[in-house]
């Protein structure tokens, strides 16, 4: 089968790498002029792991495993911890934070060369009479194929096309992230922090080589300009916290190291395609960062598309393994873009009564279930 991807991100990479293993004809065009450097690091789940490995991607050594979360108050005191080691053990597939660049150049060496073309903006997807379907380019030319798949963001060009709109709506918070040397107590180690409170969350995830990703979530309004100064406002905003590691951080910030994401969702539908065009990642279900899912709904999808395409029949009808496929992520990938609210997250606070160990017990617990809910391939639940 031919297949063209529109988007070289983690999830339309990874799906290319699921296909052109079992033998599909696989192209993927890609917006940017070259592959992405940026991007700053990724928290993967036992469910992007997994589906990493199922789709042919060993991590090895890249990036820190992470075997704990801190959740913790603006003080520093540790709320509860999550004991993301009992999750491996549970599932058999760890928890990892990788530089997504890196990430995007492991899962792209297994690719026959020449499968992404750089520099190929998509302006519409169409679903042809012969039952073909074309990726239109804003220089004028097209990608033709049995399957056209839509992995090309939050802004989609072919969801734009495919749902008749764009429905993403701003949620009113950004993340600014950054991956830097920063020199956290926690950088050498393989626990990670949350640390919330009522102006907004800070994370902090060693993520290898003395590296560490760290990010804040704010409030933010997509008609504000870009702060001249970024790491001011943080250091205005964060400035009497007390949390040692959140201090570190806003000590060595720089500018220069922020990327500003704005928080986007929209409602995730029971249909995500028409014929032979589908949408994959983030075009499908675009939700804020809060959960840290995002990624490994990409990599669910592309495990689950993948195997979609290879069954026996998908050659003759495409379109109706699609909707097997687009049917059996939509209930995993919209209840993870439910429980995906920052909003939520910056109110929320265990009460003290009830113990920080018995805290960190229900939370493991309750992780270990969302996982499952929210997981194909973790549960083996497949198109
Ligand atoms: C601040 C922040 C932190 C995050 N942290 C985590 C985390 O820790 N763990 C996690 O699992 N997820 C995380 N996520 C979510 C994660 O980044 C995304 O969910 C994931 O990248 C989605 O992958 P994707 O392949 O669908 O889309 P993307 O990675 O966005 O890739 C889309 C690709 O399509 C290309 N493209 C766009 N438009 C076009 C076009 N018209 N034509 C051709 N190409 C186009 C883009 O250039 C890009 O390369 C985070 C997100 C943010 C904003």
């Amino acid at each position: 089968m031919r297949v063209v991807i529109v988007g070289a991100g983690v999830g339309g990479l990874a799906l290319a790498r699921g296909l052109s293993d079992q033998g599909h004809e696989v192209e993927v065009h890609e917006r940017s002029p070259e592959p992405r450097e940026g991007g700053a690091g990724l928290g993967l789940h036992s469910n992007g792991t997994a589906a990493l490995k199922a789709l042919g991607v060993d991590l090895g050594g890249i990036g820190r495993r992470i075997d704990g979360l801190e959740n913790r108050a603006p003080s520093g005191r540790v709320r509860y911890t999550l004991d993301v080691d009992a999750v491996r053990d549970h599932y058999g597939f760890e928890c990892r934070t990788v530089p997504r660049r890196e990430l995007l150049e492991l899962i792209a060496a297994g690719l026959p060369e020449g499968t992404v073309r750089y520099g190929r903006i998509c302006t519409r997807v169409r679903v042809n009479p012969d039952g073909t379907v074309s990726a239109l380019f804003g220089d004028g030319s097209s990608a033709t194929g049995d399957v056209v798949v839509g992995a090309d963001g939050i802004r989609s060009a072919a969801r734009r096309d495919l749902w008749d709109g764009d429905p993403a709506r701003p949620t009113g918070w950004a993340s600014w992230q950054a991956l830097t040397p920063v020199p956290v107590g926690l950088a050498a180690g393989t626990v990670a922090a949350v640390v919330q409170g009522r102006q907004g969350m800070c994370g902090i995830m060693p993520a290898g080589d003395g590296l560490v990703q760290w990010w804040f979530d704010v409030r933010w309004r997509p008609d504000i300009p870009r702060p001249a100064s970024p790491v001011g406002v943080l250091r205005r905003l964060f400035g009497d916290w007390t949390d040692p590691d959140v201090r570190t951080v806003l000590q060595h910030a720089k500018d220069e190291d922020l990327g500003l994401f704005e928080h986007v969702r929209h409602r995730v539908p029971k249909v995500w395609g028409k014929g032979g065009a589908t949408l994959l990642g983030d075009a499908a279900h675009s939700f804020p960062p809060f959960t840290a899912q995002g990624a490994d709904q990409a990599l669910e999808d592309a495990w689950a598309l993948s195997l979609a395409l290879s069954d026996e029949g998908a050659e003759a009808d495409p379109a109706a393994a699609l909707r097997r496929y687009e049917s059996a992520r939509r209930g995993p990938a919209a209840l993870a873009a439910l429980a995906s609210g920052t909003e939520a997250a910056t109110r929320f606070s265990p009460p003290r009564f009830l113990g920080k160990d018995r805290v960190s017990a229900l939370a493991t617990r309750q992780y270990v279930g969302y996982l499952g809910r929210v997981s194909n391939i973790l549960t083996d639940r497949r198109p």
